[in-house]
């Protein structure tokens, strides 16, 4: 059944599953949008150049930041509407006291079948009810882990992230390894001067470590200055760096993850590298299937855009339904852009930090 609804001529496309009826809302451009990154807090324990360049910060207020409940049922809202995934991020997810029971939360909310979690890992390896932080996270039902690595060499690390914790990441990545995680993927942001000698160690510490790797060119995100003409390395140049090493990698168009990366397999070996191109891959937009919610309630329609609409307010309203909800929801998919605006003199607002990786 297609049906066309409202006056943005919002379309849901309802097909029926072999177990379940799965209903997923299809914006005006046709990307249909299954998938919901939640940031649970504009804190972190790191501060990298690129997400949150200054020392000093404001964070948003514990009143600002949205509660276990109201995230639940803006959840819950987002799956009656076709969300299936989530991603729970941050700032650094982990920061947020109660964090493993708002995700176990999650998990039973109908609907929601898959949840990602992105961290610096740091805190894995930390002690939590009887074992590790790791092993909570898995048992509340996180189905796969995305780790940020930009650098293996230790004083590069506490260069980039301002804080020497590349001792802790590499206890939190054995940690989640030891609590049985089965995908752990490991993100790396490309910076020119800063790892574009190591991304052959990084791609050979993945795959001794089981894990893919995916390296991300920097976005205009947090302050205009994350990216410069002398720090941006693109993903076809860490390509050919890596080609000089490796051999001619192959394209592999048919393997996807989430996301928008695109892969490559490695000659003569079952590993594989992702690219993520957001600045030079013109095509980047075209399968985004994702929506953003921020720590303070803002729901953002694309990370490249300066949209955002306040669900908190309309959490908080004691009149608000679960119909009121819907139709907001819906109301932001209709305004999702056809693409981000970063390769058009886009000038940062918000920090990543206070958006969600
Ligand atoms: N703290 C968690 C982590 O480290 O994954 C979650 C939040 S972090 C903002 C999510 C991802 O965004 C990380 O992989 C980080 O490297 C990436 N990121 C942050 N700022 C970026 C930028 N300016 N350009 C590209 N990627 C960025």
């Amino acid at each position: 059944m297609r049906t066309t609804l409202g006056q943005a001529e919002q379309t849901f496309v309802i097909g029926t599953g072999t177990a379940h009826t799965v209903l997923s809302v299809e914006d005006l451009f046709g990307h249909r949008i299954n998938y919901l990154r939640i940031s649970v807090t504009d804190r972190c324990n790191e501060r990298c150049a690129y997400c949150l360049p200054d020392e000093v910060q404001t964070w948003a207020g514990r009143e600002e930041t949205l509660t276990d409940d109201e995230i639940v049922r803006l959840t819950a809202a987002g799956a009656r509407l076709g969300i299936s995934k989530i991603r729970v991020t941050g700032g650094e997810p982990l920061t947020r006291p109660g964090v493993v029971d708002l995700i176990g939360r999650l998990k039973t909310c109908p609907g929601i079948r898959q949840i990602g979690l992105s961290s610096n890992g740091t805190l894995l390896a930390r002690s939590h009810g009887g074992g590790t932080l790791a092993e909570a996270l898995r048992r509340a039902g996180v189905d796969a882990l995305n780790l940020s690595l930009d650098s293996l060499d230790r004083e590069t690390y506490a260069r980039t992230t301002g804080r020497d914790f590349l001792p802790r990441f590499l206890d939190g990545l054995r940690a989640a390894q030891q609590a049985g995680f089965a995908s752990i993927r490991l993100n790396c942001v490309l910076m020119r001067g800063t790892n574009e000698h190591e991304l052959w160690d990084l791609v050979e510490f993945a795959r001794e470590q089981g894990c893919l790797i995916r390296f991300i060119e920097l976005m205009p995100v947090s302050s205009r200055h994350v990216l410069t003409e002398e720090n941006f390395l693109s993903v076809g140049e860490a390509r050919r760096l890596l080609e000089f090493r490796l051999g001619p990698l192959t394209p592999l168009p048919d393997f996807k993850t989430l996301g928008p990366a695109t892969y490559f397999a490695v000659p003569t070996t079952d590993q594989r590298i992702g690219f993520i191109g957001a600045m030079t891959n013109l095509h980047f937009c075209e399968s985004c299937n994702k929506l953003r919610l921020t720590a303070d309630g803002k729901l953002r329609p694309c990370l490249g855009s300066h949209l955002e609409f306040d669900f908190r307010h309309a959490l908080r309203g004691p009149a608000t339904s679960d119909a009121d909800l819907e139709r907001l929801f819906l109301e932001v998919v209709a305004r999702k852009p056809r693409e981000h605006e970063f390769r058009d003199n886009y000038q940062p607002q918000r920090r990543m930090i206070a958006i969600g990786g």
